[in-house]
């Protein structure tokens, strides 16, 4: 149900003149991150309607999307940024980013950036958090116990009813985000075995990447495509050399598919405890001059170029808003 604070709220913070809250706030830039977009046929991620209506949004009340390399160029040469700037971006380079969201946000004049999972879009491997849920859930077993990549760890899995199910799904992702990850895709035939489902040749429909003929024309809309690492493994889990090849390979894939030298980057998870100085470390060494976290706030004047921000885009118009405008920032600024 709508809440009617959050309502007048949100509508007084669209009408706030930006050039009041420029002295007050200083110079920032919401920047948003999607994952997956539905055209109303599937239930993953964002319904497109739901995106449509927040992009209406923005070009009613004149926000000025920027692409993240534009930000990145700006923030490089101490640039100003224009009022009511916004960024959007969406991660691991799902068909739908290519066939439902870029002609979206084409139609919107908002540029995107899509961060590719550079194994994906080569077809030699699928994200491994979507194959421990495609797992559990085709597993016609009621519950197994599952040999983990840690060195003598078990796990009891529990596939009971529909919700001991989904409890397992969420629990082993964060389970194995928290191990290792340098055996981690060696590691799932063992996970396919012990849920006695067979091993799927390709990425289910449900999952399947975008090709890079559907990359090139992504860009040629005016969209920018960055890598997201080769197979989406967690940077701060690995060892030093697994973590710079993720980095350093997926940059040059890029580059030689696109054409284009990437300078912007997105870590796995992106979580404060998903990459480290070291990870950043690489990344600059690779050409990368702006690369973005998920950790939910604004970016603001003075944030670190390798670790900004983003906010995952809410479900709601007003929680869209009240991250857009100033009123998220100004929250931020009072709980400090
Ligand atoms: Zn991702």
């Amino acid at each position: 149900m709508r809440n009617p604070l959050k309502h007048w709220i949100a509508a007084a913070a669209l009408r706030t003149p930006a050039a009041l809250l420029r002295p007050l706030l200083g110079q920032f830039c919401p920047i948003f991150v999607l994952h997956r977009v539905h055209d109303g046929s599937g239930t993953r991620g964002h319904s497109a309607v739901h995106v449509e209506r927040c992009l209406a949004l923005l070009r009613r009340h004149r926000f000025r999307p920027l692409a993240l390399p534009e930000l990145a160029h700006r923030l490089a040469a101490d640039e100003p940024l224009p009022p009511k700037s916004v960024v959007f971006t969406i991660d691991d380079g799902f068909a739908d980013h290519a066939e439902i969201a870029g002609p979206l946000f084409t139609r919107y004049d908002v540029p995107l950036t899509c961060f590719v999972i550079t194994g994906f879009l080569d077809g030699t491997l699928w994200p491994w958090d979507d194959q421990i849920a495609h797992a559990l859930t085709q597993s016609p077993l009621p519950g197994f116990t599952l040999p983990l990549p840690a060195e003598g760890a078990a796990w009891q899995v529990d596939l009971a009813d529909p919700g001991a199910r989904a409890a397992a799904i969420g629990a082993l992702r964060k389970q194995l985000k928290t191990d290792p990850q340098d055996r981690l895709y060696d590691w799932l035939p063992t996970l396919y075995a012990a849920a006695a489902v067979e091993v799927p040749e390709r990425a289910p429909e449900a999952c399947r990447p975008m090709r890079w003929d559907d990359a090139t024309r992504f860009v040629a809309a005016g969209h920018t495509i960055a890598p997201h690492t080769v197979s989406h493994r967690i940077l701060a889990r690995l060892g030093d050399a697994e973590s710079r090849a993720e980095i350093t390979r997926s940059v040059a894939r890029v580059h030689a598919m696109t054409g284009e030298a990437p300078r912007v980057f997105a870590y796995p998870t992106g979580r404060a405890a998903d990459f480290t100085a070291r990870d950043r470390g690489f990344a600059a060494a690779a050409g990368i001059d702006c690369a973005v976290s998920t950790e939910p706030r604004t970016m603001v004047a003075g944030d670190h170029a390798l670790a900004l921000p983003r906010f995952s885009l809410p479900d709601s118009v007003e929680d869209f808003v009240q991250y857009l405008s100033f009123v998220e920032l100004l929250k931020e600024r009072l709980r400090r």
